[in-house]
């Protein structure tokens, strides 16, 4: 069959099953088969990988990562979409549909706990779980490309001192060296999603790049940190109602490190964090 990537086969299909997009499972479907092309490349799809997609939608980049990989699982929550996967992904036989929700399926179980790239065009309400889950549930993934929100890439990415660094840079950087690897407008989708996309790629760290004694510690203290953003890290630590950690003892921390009692959580990198996390 003519690739979905192509338009006019998308309408057809939509049409012929008279699809009805969905809203609250974030469903935009990629038209464009060069921006496709530029994910897989991007995620280095080999005849030797397995890989997860997540939420596969009709099937449009299934298509390419079905060609360019050895094995092809991908987790689709809305049970409407299963016969148009059936029909698009015929002629392909190394490619497994699970109707299931990506935030709780066993990942391990389904792939016989062998290393994964995740590649997906994911819905963008639960970016953030999604990543994290696969981050935090040690899954064997060794990099995960993902279409996502311009602005959630560009705070995945993010390093000290700007608007957009914050929990989230920190808890991807812990895990992962992310690069955006393209910007992708809305007319790439149908329909048009109402902000910019970008893909991203993370390349999972065998080893963390900083040494934490508490991992989970350090995780509340980055949280505390920045959510109250216009307040001193001191302040924000103090009012946080972390187990043991007052003003004083962060104050004392920081004068341990040498930073100044005044300095706000945006400044601070992830070593720094760590630091600061063994010391209060
Ligand atoms: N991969 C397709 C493409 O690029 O054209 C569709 C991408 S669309 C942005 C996101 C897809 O994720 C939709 O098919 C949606 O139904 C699915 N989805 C939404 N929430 C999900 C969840 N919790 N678990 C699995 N799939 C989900």
């Amino acid at each position: 069959m003519e690739k979905l990537s192509n338009p006019k086969v998308t309408i057809e299909i939509i049409q012929k099953y008279n699809f009805a997009f969905q809203k609250r499972f974030g469903q935009n479907f990629l038209i464009d088969g060069h921006v496709i092309e530029k994910i897989i490349r991007a995620a280095e799809i080999t005849k030797d990988d397995v890989v997860l997609e997540i939420g596969p939608g009709i099937g449009t980049m299934t298509q390419y990562l079905a060609e360019a990989a050895g094995e092809v699982f991908a987790v689709e929550i809305d049970k409407n979409l299963l016969p148009i996967l059936a029909e698009t992904l015929a002629e392909y036989d190394n490619v497994t549909v699970v109707n299931e929700d990506i935030l709780k399926v066993d990942i391990a179980a389904l792939t016989g706990g062998r290393p994964v790239k995740v590649v997906a065009n994911l819905p963008y309400y639960i970016t953030t779980p999604i990543i994290m889950g696969l981050f935090e549930n040690h899954i064997p993934a060794t990099s995960i490309t993902v279409m996502v929100q311009k602005e959630v890439a560009e705070r995945m990415q993010a390093g000290p001192g700007g608007k957009d660094y914050g929990a989230l840079s920190l808890a991807v950087q812990y895990y992962a060296k992310p690069e955006i690897v393209a910007n992708v407008p809305p007319n790439c989708f149908i329909p048009r999603p109402n902000v910019g996309s970008a893909v991203i790629r993370l390349t999972r760290y065998e080893e963390p790049p900083v040494k934490v004694k508490d991992e989970k510690k350090m995780c509340s203290l980055i949280r505390a940190s920045f959510n109250q953003r216009r307040k001193t890290l001191v302040n924000g630590l103090g009012n946080a109602g972390l187990p043991g950690i007052t003003k004083e003892s962060a104050s004392a921390a920081l004068e341990q490190m040498g930073l100044s009692p005044t300095v706000r959580g945006e400044a601070l990198t992830l070593e720094q964090f760590a630091q600061l996390s063994d010391l209060i």
